[in-house]
């Protein structure tokens, strides 16, 4: 058969694109597929100030250093979705895209990452970079000092506070439940967290900004009594949606939608399928840690390319 890649990556975030540069000085015949964009998430970050050499970028303007870095080396690429996997398990398996194409390849390093939930209150798209946030860790810094509020009752909302102590003012945690739901552990250290507060029952009703920057959040509280909080940032934890939807004849993802793999090599449970970055089943979601995941998925690939020859 012609035209059979050695390697198609689905997905051009930094996980992807770290993958492609490593496939192809590997002179594995590579071909990146992805939606919109390139640059992934990258592209709604507005400042990344913590991946290292880089300090202070924007996340469009690392977007683009990756995106070129990768394609200079003259990878080919394609710019259509993913719709479907057919024949995973089999040593050649097909990649089907949105305009039918129907792909062959002997691996694939699934790069799609995933999306945070948004909140649907008012405020929220309108100051999303401005304030608002879906990441402590990230964005936590621009926040030195200042008070900010994290909507949110999971273990991310639990821990991304518990991170920032040191770092940030004070932290209110706005829980629409009656507890948060983490385990004891983590919330014996909630407890004695000086610098968090968390407030239970509460129904956020709008982020409000001066068009700029947030400046405040009104919610209602137990009592269902109104409150207008004055803040710095806004951070919410409202879970993840992965791009896991051209995987489903593949039964690769878990009931939370995230896949497991081997984090020695970052190889799934079918082999020749690799994953990488934040559709994978791991705790932390980083650049740092997307880009290494694409490096190790890539040097995986060429390993058993080789020894399979
Ligand atoms: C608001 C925010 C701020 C952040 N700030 C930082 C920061 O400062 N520092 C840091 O280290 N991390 C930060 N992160 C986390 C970081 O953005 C992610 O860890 C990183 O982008 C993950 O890279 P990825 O390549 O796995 O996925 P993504 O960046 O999500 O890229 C996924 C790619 O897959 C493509 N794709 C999806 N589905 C399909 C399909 N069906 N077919 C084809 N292509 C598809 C998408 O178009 C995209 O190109 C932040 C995250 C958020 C949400």
């Amino acid at each position: 058969m012609k035209d059979i890649k050695d390697v198609i990556i689905i997905g051009a975030g930094p996980a992807g694109l770290s993958a492609a540069l490593y496939t192809t000085r590997a002179e594995l015949k590579t071909l990146i597929i992805y939606d919109g964009a390139p640059g992934g998430k990258l592209l709604n970050t507005h400042l990344v100030d913590n991946y290292i050499g880089m300090p202070n970028t924007t996340g469009v303007v690392m977007a683009l250093k990756m995106y070129e870095h990768a394609i200079n080396l003259g990878i080919e690429e394609l710019n259509e979705k993913v719709v479907d996997i057919k024949d995973a398990s089999e040593k050649i398996k097909t990649v089907i895209t949105s305009s039918g194409k129907e792909l062959k390849t002997k691996s694939i390093i699934i790069a799609s990452g995933s999306k945070p939930k948004s909140l649907d209150v008012s405020g929220y798209q309108e100051y999303f970079g401005k304030g608002v946030s879906t990441c402590v860790v990230c964005d936590g810094a621009f926040h030195r000092g200042k008070d900010i509020i994290v909507i949110g009752g999971g273990l991310s909302a639990a821990e991304e506070s518990l991170y920032s102590e040191g770092i940030i003012g004070k932290i209110t945690i706005l829980n629409k439940y009656p507890s948060l739901k983490i385990d004891e552990a983590v919330s014996n250290k909630i407890k004695f967290a000086n610098h968090i507060e968390v407030l239970n029952n509460i129904e956020v009703k709008e982020i409000i900004g001066d068009g700029k920057k947030v400046l405040s959040v009104r919610y209602l509280d137990e009592n269902k009594k109104e409150h207008n909080k004055e803040v710095s940032g806004v951070f919410v934890y409202e879970g993840w949606k992965p791009a896991n939807r051209f995987l489903k004849n593949t039964q690769l993802f878990n009931a939370d939608g995230f896949i497991e793999i081997n984090h020695e090599t970052n190889e799934t449970k079918i082999h020749g399928i690799y994953v990488v970055g934040d559709i994978a089943k791991s705790k932390y979601k980083q650049i740092s840690i997307a880009v290494a995941d694409g490096a190790k998925a890539a040097l995986s690939a060429k390993e058993m390319l080789t020894l399979e020859k």
